[in-house]
């Protein structure tokens, strides 16, 4: 299912117990937006039952010393990747503007059009951007080392972030990796049946703080269609100062490999696409090579689905149907939240005001962007 994760997957299980029984060591965890809607399956659930509460007790359980959420990361990629995108549109900038949180995709690119490299946002992953923040800003928050004494463990429902932790262009020091270990849903539900739990007993719990906090934008970044509807809640509101009542873009929602909508701002149509699948990708970059389509935001997951449908989730086997299931209670997740506008997060206005100063600041340019490399085909 995963491109190229399936070349490098590796488990970091033994690393990550060795890590969390050191006593010397502060261990925290972070969770992926799909991982709540499908661990479950591991032990039994229905495809798509909502376990964010038992999730967060299990790791708390296994021993992590604070448990927070990569959704608080996915909010602060909309602030970059949303900043970066209206700079372009209003500058004239590359376009279409590719999202860049899949890393699949990314190596991908890199490999199969390397003319391209420039149309990526340059806005890190939010894998990545946890990693980032976590090792800077939150190490000094605990005075703890980022390099001896803070670790950093994802959970992540793909395969490919194993890689991604390892790209020397995507971290912020030469000194330590900002991501210690990624292990997917399915690696975290053999150390939950290692360590003895019972997931049905498992106490519904919450996500530390700071970077616990999220909007529902941040979460419907695991189905198909999230990550660009996310990015339209924030950058409609900044672009025409007025308040985005219904928040849903329904054109983006939907199940098809390649999908097209337009959003009229500021009298202006904004033209997206979205896609998953590389095949699907491939087909819409060479009509975009081909000036066949003219485009401004262009959303590409490598997973049937996004990533609900991962590599490194319970396997689905292909079947749509559970995929679904997954996407849809990522939806319901999403309507249950009071905020659902990635720039309404309080903890990311915090950040910003603390740490970051602005969206695109020379520090947030320094520890969330990235860059792509041109590289030969294997
Ligand atoms: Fe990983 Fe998601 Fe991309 Fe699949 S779609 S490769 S799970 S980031």
């Amino acid at each position: 299912v995963c491109p190229t994760g399936a070349l490098s997957e590796r488990s970091y299980i033994d690393e990550v117990w060795n890590e969390i029984e050191d006593p010397k060591k502060h261990v925290v965890v972070q969770t992926a937006p799909a991982v709540r809607v499908a661990i479950a399956e591991e032990f039994g659930y229905e495809p798509g039952t909502i376990s964010t509460g038992k999730l967060v007790g299990a790791l708390r359980a296994l021993g992590f010393d604070a448990v927070f959420d990569t959704n608080f990361a996915a909010d602060l990629t909309i602030m970059e990747e949303g900043t970066e995108f209206i700079h372009r549109l209003k500058n004239g900038g590359f376009m279409p503007m590719l999202t860049s949180c899949c890393p699949g995709w990314v190596k991908f690119l890199e490999h199969q059009f390397p003319g391209l490299t420039q149309m990526p946002s340059t806005a890190k992953s939010p894998q990545q951007m946890f990693g980032a923040i976590a090792k800077t800003y939150y190490a000094k928050k605990v005075n703890k080392d980022p390099k001896e004494e803070l670790k950093v463990v994802s959970i992540m429902p793909c395969l490919a972030k194993k890689y991604e932790a390892g790209r020397p262009e995507i971290n912020s020091s030469e000194e330590y990796q900002d991501v210690d270990y990624s292990l997917t849903t399915r690696e975290l539900a053999k150390m939950i049946k290692e360590a003895g739990l019972n997931f049905d007993n498992i106490p519904e719990e919450e996500y530390d703080s700071p970077l616990g906090e999220s909007t529902g934008a941040a979460d419907i970044f695991g189905r198909t269609g999230g990550v660009a509807e996310a990015a339209l809640r924030t950058a409609y509101e900044v672009l025409t100062g007025e308040t985005l009542e219904e928040v849903e873009f329904k054109d983006l929602h939907g199940y098809e490999g390649t999908r097209f909508a337009e959003v009229e701002i500021n009298g202006k149509p904004i033209k997206i696409a979205v896609a998953f699948g590389l095949g699907n990708v491939r087909k819409l970059l060479d009509d975009i090579c081909k000036k066949k389509i003219e485009l401004h935001l262009i959303e590409v997951m490598a997973c049937p689905g996004g990533c609900v449908g991962g590599g490194g989730q319970p396997y689905h086997h292909g079947d749509l149907s559970i995929i679904k299931k997954r996407a849809e209670a990522l939806n319901n997740v999403d309507r249950n939240k009071k905020v659902r506008k990635s720039h309404e997060n309080e903890s990311i206005k915090t950040l910003y005001k603390e740490f970051l100063g602005e969206p695109g600041s020379e520090k947030a340019h320094h520890l969330l962007h990235t860059h792509y490399v041109k590289r030969e085909w294997m």
